[in-house]
């Protein structure tokens, strides 16, 4: 059985994102970038998935430009078999990112596909969805645990309140929440051994998906800055703040 898993190239989280001047964007020059954490947990739960003898093959796609690589290869180091990097200007809109997911997908034909539930810098949380839509597929979002027994997959989900747990019929898709596993590190081996993986690189263009934007964005703006805090001396100042100055009591 083969699994597809879906990663993107992101600002590392533990960057301060900055504003362009211009509101166009963020800074991504000579910013740290990683791989979408979310899309880490993806990669866990499918090498997991080869480990435990369920899938065979573990392959890995990210879109994007040159640099996106460098996020493939650290799939590879992870345990992932080959690795496709669909070549594109920077990340397409969330609806060209599914059909190109589309169109590997009937290429390689996986049983199941998995991806984050979200990109942690532009906070879509529709790729998993949509490629679901495009392909008939299935889909279990925000997996917090995923089990495959044959021909089905139960994906129990974090919802309002509690859990869900849903059973599906294979070939399906995934969205990977926080809570599905603990991704590991690579080793040096692993990552000198990464190196002689096979990494196929294909032409957006041969895969007939038009990338022009259907949105447009107007500004990026960042955050106000929040003013200092206070320290009071006594309960009671406290509460005479919280009554008179915030007035919240
Ligand atoms: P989003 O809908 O943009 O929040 O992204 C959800 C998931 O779709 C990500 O966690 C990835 O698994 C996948 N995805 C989004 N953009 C890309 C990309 N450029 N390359 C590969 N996978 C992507």
């Amino acid at each position: 059985m083969k699994v597809l898993v879906a990663v993107k190239r992101v600002v590392d989280p533990y960057v301060k994102v900055r504003v362009l001047k211009d509101g166009s964007g963020v800074e991504t020059a000579n910013v740290k970038m990683s791989m979408n954490p979310f899309c880490e947990i993806a990669v866990e739960e499918a090498i997991r998935l080869k480990e435990s003898g369920s899938v065979n093959e573990v392959i890995v796609v990210s879109i994007g430009d040159k640099a996106v690589q460098e996020t493939l290869r650290n799939a590879l180091a992870l345990g992932a078999d080959r690795a496709f990097h669909i070549e594109a200007a920077a990340s397409p809109e969330p609806l060209a990112v599914a059909k190109i997911l589309k169109a590997m997908v009937e290429q390689e034909q996986p049983k199941l596909v998995l991806l984050g539930k979200q990109s942690i810098d532009t906070d879509n949380n529709q790729v998993a969805q949509m490629l679901a839509a495009l392909t008939s597929r299935p889909q279990g979002t925000f997996a917090s645990q995923v089990k495959l027994s044959g021909e089905h997959v139960e994906v129990t989900r974090e919802i309002n309140g509690g859990l869900e747990t849903l059973k599906l019929t294979l070939p399906a898709i995934i969205s990977t929440d926080l809570r599905l596993n603990e991704p590991r590190y690579a080793s040096l081996p692993n990552i000198m051994k990464a190196k002689r993986k096979p990494l196929d690189v294909l032409d957006v263009d041969s895969l007939g998906v038009n990338l022009s934007p259907k949105h447009q964005v107007l500004e990026v703006l960042a955050p106000k800055a929040r003013p200092a805090g206070v320290k009071v001396a006594t309960v009671d100042e406290l509460i005479d703040k919280l009554t008179n100055e915030a007035k919240v009591l």
